[in-house]
């Protein structure tokens, strides 16, 4: 969440960031767009949404003065701010990285970069990494820890020391699923077909459609120089635990898995599995837990890019009202989810 750069953008009230997120203000339950001529609030009532769904789902209402829903995010920023987000936790992301992954030269790239945040990528990742290191002493951690979890050491031991628990090896999937072989089933289910991936260390997506096709050309395009082929037996058994945990006979699914993320992603995916059967969480409450209550929105995308339902429970984090928001696979497949939980 760059939340500086967003609050720069409502002090200037800076059109060029309508669309690329809303702000909140906690004593008028009011949200608005970055340009709203309305009253500077101040800073420590604000917190900021990607976009006005999420506002809502938090129980604010849109600004009347601003009208503040379906703006459109000019792309050219959206691909700075994403970039923000991959120099916070990719590490070892180069400009050359960047421009490949977001399409744009890396000259003009670095350009709108820095118009937009007044620092160059590589002066934007040191500050970054600066601030977490920081972070990470205050929260008690010594400082060898603190140093591999800011990222001043290797990619491969800081993920070492973060992720055993997920069984993750993030620089594999760099390439899409390059030299990767997984195999594949689809089973049908009460939610609609299921689809269970795996490599040869573990789960690599669990996904619910309507259609086998469409699931499958997912897969594929998601690993998409990964060698992928369908293999029922080599699936049977963790589709078996995916339909039991499913139909409530078992309430843990403790799968091995090859997931493909962030370090941020993982600190949320692990608070995730913390969520016991049947309850529910809010996206403040995983952010809160985090030791960070103002990474609501980050909290909300990395749910999102969960790619294994159920085994890791994105579908238990739910709006402020406890309605459920957002979900990858369908809200109503989310609703149903919750529903059979309640009652099991
Ligand atoms: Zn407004």
């Amino acid at each position: 969440m760059e939340t500086e750069i967003y609050w720069k953008a409502i002090e200037n009230n800076d059109a060029r960031f309508n669309g690329a997120f809303v702000y909140a203000v906690g004593s008028t339950g009011i949200y608005c767009k970055p340009s709203c001529s309305s009253r500077l609030p101040k800073r420590e009532n604000v917190s900021f949404f990607e976009n006005f769904e999420a506002a809502e789902s938090e129980g604010f209402r849109a600004c009347r003065r601003c009208r503040p829903r379906n703006e459109t995010v000019d792309p050219q920023l959206a691909a700075v701010l994403r970039a923000c987000e991959m120099l916070e936790s990719e590490e070892a992301a180069t400009l050359d990285e960047l421009s490949a992954e977001l399409g744009l030269s890396a000259a003009h790239l670095q350009r709108k970069f820095k118009e937009i945040t007044g620092v160059s990528p590589k002066k934007f990742a040191e500050a970054k990494r600066l601030d977490r290191f920081k972070s990470e002493l205050r929260r008690g951690r010594d400082v060898t820890t603190a140093m591999y979890d800011a990222g001043f050491n290797s990619v491969s031991r800081l993920y070492e020391n973060v992720s055993r628990k997920l069984g993750m090896t993030p620089r594999t999937y760099a390439k899409k699923g390059e030299n990767m072989m997984i195999d594949y089933t689809v089973a049908e289910c009460e939610l609609g077909r299921l689809l269970v991936a795996r490599t040869a260390k573990g789960v690599c997506a669990v996904a619910f459609g309507d259609d086998t096709d469409a699931l499958v050309r997912n897969l594929e395009n998601e690993f998409e120089n990964a060698a992928i082929r369908r293999d029922d037996a080599a699936l049977k058994e963790f589709v078996e635990a995916v339909l039991a945990n499913l139909a409530g006979r078992d309430r843990t699914l403790d799968l091995p898995l090859d997931l493909r993320a962030t370090a941020f992603q993982m600190r949320v995916w692990d608070e995730l599995r913390r969520i016991p059967y049947g309850e529910t969480v809010s996206y403040s409450d995983v952010a809160e837990r985090l030791g960070s209550k103002s990474a609501v929105r980050a909290v909300a995308t990395a749910c999102a890019a969960n790619r294994v339902a159920l085994v890791i429970p994105c579908h238990r984090v739910v709006g402020k009202n406890g309605a459920p928001t957002g979900y990858r696979w369908g809200v109503e497949r989310k609703r149903a989810l919750l529903e059979k939980e309640k009652r099991v």
